[in-house]
């Protein structure tokens, strides 16, 4: 074992091998020593570990391959693009919507240059960044005013720190909902330093809890849309009308946090009602919230619209700047906005919405087309199946679309395997696994992404 360890080079030499100086050029000194040092150091490990009769030698040549191997894999970002084949359109963790073209136009541009950001043109004083998108806001959704910050949850900090702190803010317990990443209702209303009066049952709220609950100490009367969960059966809870009604009688402010919200009726595309935001404003409620990368098809926004006053008091305070929005989401929403604007027709245009309205032929004809890609394998069975497909991000809850996957089985590997080799491929794809099948569901796979999954599965190692 000595006589092993002795053998060993010492770091020095290996910096000067062709190969490393090749690695050096390319990563820095810095990063190849680190691995050479590594590698060493397990190498070392490995021959104290050994058995004595363990004739193993150690090779500077493949030392330096199995470096080279990974300093490249280190050096590749982890951020990256990937192949939805999951069924969940709208995915947080492969980050929501797909943008229109001229939302990715507008942001590439904005991004390359100076812009008028916060420029007024006619003055030439400073303006404000939110100007580019209320008015747009206030003609989707009938709003008096709107503000634009960088997601949903703040939009909901701020509305509570702006509206409510310090006051009574009273919310039912069949709407104490948790979003992903421990964003809690409950949790939110405390940090805006507003006090929570929770009321009602999981099932049922009705008015008289609320008008039991209010009294002069009382901001705002919160309802939260229960976007990724339904509760059904016996259920009961006031319109927002009798909300409204109530708020007024009181001094107090209605708000609405809708979390996806949609600015067009999605029903002509058998899609069961979200609450679209112009409706609920229609309805009395006096402030929303709404995300701008969920239904609505966007870049990652949060955007509070409602009465002017209200969103004055919003704009002003300093939690709004703690939350703005950057120049690049903010040029992607208004260029995703003025999509929903006639003679644009919105669900030919936006990516999330064509993906959920795409005619399940049409669906259906892409996974041909994907079967038609692939090799024959006598160890990978590939089979068309119906799928069921969901919006996702706590859109349209309970919402099946109907759609086609291919599932894949193999004798040699598990589910498992196959979903992780094509998670690691070179572009990753993404499916679910059901029943021990990996299906890749088609609906929110673009045509042009056919040919790289095919290749990824073609290329899956034999047994
Ligand atoms: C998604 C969601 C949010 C948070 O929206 P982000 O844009 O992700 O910050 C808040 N409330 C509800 C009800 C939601 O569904």
């Amino acid at each position: 074992m000595q006589d092993k360890l002795r053998h060993l080079p010492q770091v020095q030499s290996l910096l000067e091998t062709e190969l490393a100086e090749q690695l050096i050029e390319r990563f820095g000194r810095e990063d190849v020593t680190d691995a050479i040092r590594e590698k060493l150091a397990a190498a070392r490990f490995d021959i104290m570990a050994a058995a004595p009769e363990d004739t193993a030698q150690f090779s500077a040549g493949e030392t330096m391959s199995a470096i080279a191997a990974d300093l490249e894999v280190a050096s590749k970002s982890t951020l990256q693009t990937a192949i939805n084949a999951t069924g969940v359109i709208i995915h947080t963790n492969l980050g929501r919507a797909r943008l229109a073209p001229e939302a990715i136009d507008a942001i590439q541009s904005i991004a390359a240059d100076y812009s008028t950001l916060e420029l007024d043109q006619e003055t030439g004083k400073r303006g404000s960044r939110h100007a580019h998108v209320e008015a747009l806001v206030c003609k989707l959704t009938g709003a008096e005013a709107a503000i634009v910050v960088n997601n949903c949850a703040g939009a909901i900090l701020t509305c509570l720190c702006a509206l409510g702190a310090n006051r009574d803010v009273i919310a039912s317990r069949g709407e104490m909902v948790e979003i992903g990443g421990s964003f809690r209702m409950p949790d939110v209303i405390t940090q805006s330093g507003a006090r929570l009066v929770e009321i009602g049952t999981t099932n049922k709220t009705h008015l008289n809890d609320y008008a039991g609950a209010v009294s002069d100490q009382t901001a705002i009367l919160l309802k939260s849309h229960t976007s990724n969960y339904a509760v059904v059966g016996f259920t009961s809870t006031p319109t927002r009308q009798e909300l409204s009604a109530l708020a007024k009688q009181h001094d107090a402010v209605l708000v609405e946090d809708l979390g996806s919200g949609v600015l067009i009726d999605l029903k002509p595309f058998g899609l069961s009602k979200e609450p679209v935001v112009r409706e609920v404003l229609d309805a009395g409620v006096d402030v929303v919230t709404f995300s701008g990368d969920k239904l609505l098809g966007g870049p990652q926004a949060g955007i509070i619209a409602g009465k002017k006053a209200l969103i004055d008091k919003i704009k002003s305070h300093p939690m709004a700047r703690a939350v703005r929005i950057d120049k690049l989401s903010l040029s992607g929403l208004r260029a995703t906005l003025e999509l929903y604007c006639a003679p644009n027709r919105p669900t030919e245009r936006i990516p999330v919405l064509q993906t959920l309205s795409e005619p399940i032929e049409s669906v259906q004809s892409r996974a041909e087309s994907l079967v038609g890609l692939m090799a024959a394998r006598e160890d990978i069975q590939a089979e068309l199946v119906p799928s069921i497909a969901r919006a996702g991000a706590g859109s349209l809850p309970n919402q099946d679309l109907p759609s086609y996957a291919l599932a894949l089985t193999s004798a040699a590997h598990s589910a498992d395997q196959l979903a992780k080799a094509l998670r690691l491929a070179t572009t990753p794809i993404l499916g679910r696994i059901t029943k021990d099948q990996l299906l890749l569901d088609m609906r929110a796979v673009a045509w042009e992404e056919l040919k790289t999954i095919a290749d990824a599965i073609n290329a899956l190692p034999a047994q």
